[in-house]
């Protein structure tokens, strides 16, 4: 099955859905990032978890979450946006622990305790911060704690990465469904009710199971309309010219020691592990720029994005 996201809606809106296949995403990014079998468990669901939020979002409006713990992760980072593409990284990506003792990816041992932290950039003049002290590490409840304390709204969030043997992403996705104001009381008992007995993510999707069919194994007898649907893509934004940007911003005499130092400028994406080397001659060359006043324009997000590892 290809990778790919829903959002569903009750008709009278008090309930909605949003759910994910994110296998291949989730691989890829294992792939990138070179994670071991508990961080490519975090990784998954953080970047999942993330996408589910961004499809809630409208075009250009962004989401990032991040997971501060004090485990041998080091916290994660995952951004995504309302089209489904989805980019993060975890700080450690050699992490793996011993199963837990329901034989799980003990992912919750992995991040520690800490914090989740959400900013959405709605496109306002200052993003929106949320932040939540972590109830397990194990992510889901950490965003389901997230969305009742910080949005007051009461949710079921599921989230699942299958890791085989040999290191591949077998199956990964999750859903988020919310009871938003307005609803009868009695909705969220019943989906208290039925997420006590939803099987697992990782085993629906190992069965086939769409996004359709998560939604509906957790509404149950509540029905539901798919508004919306799209591909799921692990997909950065970096790219050499921003990289170029980053490294304009340095200052030439900066550069100049890295150059001499290393014998090259290096720089490597946080996000998506893609490295960008530049030479003594690429290195000139920006310099150049730099004093023809072809400076810095581009988004603030860069910084961010590629701090140089020198
Ligand atoms: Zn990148």
């Amino acid at each position: 099955m290809e990778d790919y996201w829903i959002r569903s809606v009750t008709d009278d809106s008090t309930v909605r859905a949003m759910a994910a296949v994110t296998t291949s995403a989730v691989e890829l990014a294992r792939r990138r990032h070179g994670t071991a079998p508990t961080a490519t468990a975090a990784l998954g669901r953080v970047l999942t978890g993330a996408g589910l939020l961004g499809v809630a979002l409208k075009r250009g409006q962004t989401v990032m979450v991040r997971i501060q713990g004090d485990g041998p992760l080091g916290g994660a980072l995952a951004m995504s946006d309302a089209v489904g593409s989805v980019r993060g990284y975890v700080a450690n990506p050699l992490v793996h622990l011993p199963l837990t003792a329901r034989g799980k990816l003990d992912v919750g041992g992995a991040v520690g305790r800490g914090t989740l932290q959400v900013t959405l950039d709605l496109g306002l003049r200052v993003p929106y911060h949320g932040s939540v002290p972590l109830v397990s590490g194990e992510i889901a409840e950490d965003l389901a704690s997230y969305l009742i304390v910080s949005h007051q709204i009461p949710s079921v969030v599921a989230l699942g990465v299958l890791v085989a043997p040999s290191e591949r992403v077998m199956a990964a996705g999750g859903l988020i469904v919310q009871v938003m104001p307005g609803a009868d009381e009695r909705v969220v008992a019943y989906l208290e009710e039925r997420a006590q007995v939803l099987p697992a993510v990782t085993s629906m999707i190992s069965r086939g199971q769409t996004p359709e069919e998560m939604v509906d194994a957790v509404l149950g007898t509540i029905v539901s309309r798919v508004v919306e649907r799209g591909p799921v893509r692990f997909r950065c934004r970096c790219s050499r010219r921003k990289v170029q940007q980053v490294l304009i911003s340095l200052g030439d005499a900066e550069l100049r020691e890295i150059l001499a130092e290393q014998g090259q400028v290096e720089v490597t994406c946080n996000f998506c592990s893609a490295r960008y080397v530049f030479g003594g001659a690429d290195v000139e060359g920006l310099i150049l720029q730099m004093h023809n006043g072809h400076g810095i324009e581009s988004e603030s997000e860069t910084a961010e994005q590629v701090p140089p590892q020198a």
